[in-house]
């Protein structure tokens, strides 16, 4: 079984993003606390990502079985028709950050670090592609996550994790009881290779997402086949 820990990642916070984020001018009276709030983070940050190398044993209509575990999806069976091998994650801002950002108090002072935290996974999540990219050459690929379709529920989550074995003990990352993930600021998947364009959020129809990444695509839900009751 191949497993890789990307812990030893440098990260620098990206100033112009944050300021662009927080809707700060550079000239404001709070640029220097957030400037320094910045370079605090980056001296204890430690984002931190784990994936592995996975295989798919057996594929039904609305299953997945990959190292041994069912995967109940329908979306994920369609998506991995014809994959055999998967690479299932989670990266994180690290428990470092979390601890950091739990000792502010003031709240705006708290949105600026949540937004620093998110600069902090995001560097994380690039560290596996980047990795993948050198050692596998797989070239695109996509990632479905457990809670972002009613199709593949959070409680899958905890199958993940099984997959990944020592995750918590790795990177710090805890599921709660009710399978989210503790740092907030986590994100847990299974990539796989495609030459599509998949997208969770393509297939998602939650409104007024600050995440969204795609449009709802209709005809691509019905595609798999996904048929969503009208709403009264
Ligand atoms: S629209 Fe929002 S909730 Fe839906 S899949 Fe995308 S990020 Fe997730």
């Amino acid at each position: 079984m191949e497993k890789f820990l990307l812990d030893n990642l440098e990260f620098k916070v990206d100033l112009d993003a944050l300021f662009e984020a927080i809707r700060m001018d550079k000239t404001d009276d709070d640029a220097e606390t957030v400037i320094k709030m910045a370079r605090e983070a980056e001296a204890i940050a430690r984002p931190k990502a784990l994936y592995m190398v996975s295989y798919i044993d057996e594929k039904g209509d609305d299953y997945v079985v990959i190292d041994g575990v069912k995967f109940v999806s329908h979306v994920m069976s369609v998506n991995l028709k014809d994959a055999h091998r998967v690479f299932p994650y989670v990266a994180t801002c690290g428990v470092e950050l979390e601890n950091w950002s739990n000792s502010i108090e003031d709240v705006l002072e708290q949105y600026w670090a949540d937004v620093i935290k998110i600069q902090a996974l995001q560097h994380a999540s690039k560290a596996i592609d980047i990795h993948l990219e050198n050692c596998f050459k797989i070239g695109k690929t996509a990632s479905m996550n457990p809670g972002s379709l009613e199709d593949w529920p959070i409680s899958e989550q905890e199958k993940l994790f099984r997959v990944l074995g020592d995750a918590r003990e790795k990177t710090g990352v805890v599921l709660t009881d009710s399978f989210l993930m503790v740092p907030i600021k986590s994100v847990s998947g299974i990539k796989f290779p495609t030459e599509s364009n998949y997208e969770n959020c393509r297939l998602c129809k939650r409104e007024n997402c600050p995440g969204r990444r795609a449009p709802y695509d209709e005809e691509l839900a019905s595609k798999y086949g996904l048929f969503f009751s009208k709403r009264l």
